[in-house]
This record gives C-alpha cells, structure tokens and sequence, in this order.
C-alpha cells in the first residue's frame, strides 16, 4: 500500500560485501516483504508482523474492470505484467476471459488520482487479500488508478506482489516492493522473493521461524 511516508534506513547492497553478507540481506528482505505489515495510516509507522506464511494454493483467475469502461491498449498492460507473474509461479494465472473458473483478483483501474478505501483512507495504489484458516489465500483485489498503471508512479506490480502474499515492504535490496529504488517492474531479486515464497519446501500457514531456516538455505543456493 502507498500510503504514507515510511521513514526506514535504507541500506544499499554493495560491492565489498561478502557473499554471507548478501545472503543474511536476501533472509532479511524476505522477512520483510512476508512477515511485515505495511503501515496502513498516513503518518504511522506502526510495526505489525504476521506470524505465518500466506500465500495461494490455487490458480489465480483474474478480472480487469475500468472505472469508465474504456480500456484501450490498457488491458495489455495489465496483461503483461500477469504473464510475468504466470511465468514465476508454479501456479497458473489466468485471465476470466480464458477461464471459466470463478475470478478470485480482481484488478480495479479508477479515474481519479486517488479513491477511498477501507471506508476513508486515500490511496493511489492499494492492494489486499484475504486468506483461509490456513493461511492460503483466496480471494484479492488490487486497486489502482489509471496515471499509476504506467509512467514514473507504475505501481502496478508492486500491488501484484501484495497479492500474490508480501505483505510488507523491503528496501534492503533493488526490488520493486520499495518505496526509495525507483524499480517500476519485476527485478532479479523479486523473482528470487517470489520463488522463494512459492518454494515447494514452504507453505502457507508455515511459522516465520521455521520458514527464516528453510529461506537461509534457498538464499544460499542464489548467486
Ligand atoms: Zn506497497
């Protein structure tokens, strides 16, 4: 969520670092990204945790509504960045024109520079899910509008990544999940924290502990 100013201590990655070094960042920024709560008010930076690992079991089978009901070269926009997505996780993302499963994201393009959410917080950019008992998620949405779907404030895979389980952000590393980067898309280090959320050796529902243990090892095997 891009709301409010999130005053954190940037720590840049850097070229006399050793490689132990690299690795505790990458743990540290998945820990983050998973098991943060982004502040939800402007001006608060109030620090909440989730205990466990949420993420999706099933397909994602997304919806595209325009606020006006004029999409244009829009839609392959959105599309685009669904493919990403689709290629990285193990499971499929699949547009509702292409699926007659029911739409469990759905992707809500406004007019407006900002909208109400969560009754009456502005926003630019917002996204959220809801999960089962079991910490998998089923259902989200993502909110956005239209001057933030592409240009400088594309915001647009930054909310995918909130959706998909990264409920937090993280500025240790060049992701697209931070606020002091700049990155408008998907970097090699957000692929790294998506696969490693979608790791087969973790699951939703999975306690931050033993999940810290299990993403050191993945951590160590990336380059
Ligand atoms: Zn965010």
């Amino acid at each position: 969520m891009r709301i409010g100013l999130l005053l954190l201590l940037v720590i840049f990655l850097n070229a006399c670092q050793t490689t132990a070094q690299a690795h505790e960042r990458l743990v540290a920024a998945f820990d983050d990204a998973t098991f943060s709560v982004a502040p939800d008010r402007l001006g608060q930076d109030r620090i909440q945790h989730n205990s466990r690992l949420s993420r999706w079991n099933n397909d994602i089978i997304y919806s595209i509504n325009f606020e006006d009901g004029i999409s244009g070269q829009n839609t392959n926009i959105i599309h685009k960045s669904m493919v990403k997505f689709n290629d990285i996780l193990p499971i499929n993302v699949i547009h509702d024109g292409a699926s007659e499963r029911a739409i469990n994201l759905t992707i809500e393009i406004k007019q407006g520079e900002k909208f109400l959410i969560n009754g009456n917080q502005q926003a630019d950019c917002y996204a959220g899910f809801s999960a089962n008992e079991d910490s998998q998620i089923e259902k989200a949405e993502v909110v956005i509008s239209i001057k933030n779907l592409n240009g400088p404030n594309a915001c647009l895979e930054h909310e995918l990544m909130h959706a998909i389980g990264f409920s937090g952000h993280t500025h240790r590393i060049r992701s697209i999940l931070s606020y002091f980067h700049g990155e408008k898309s998907l970097t090699k280090w957000d692929r790294f924290l998506i696969e490693t959320l979608y790791s087969p050796k973790l699951n939703a529902g999975m306690e931050r502990d033993e999940t810290l243990i299990i993403v050191e090892e993945l951590a160590m095997k990336q380059q």
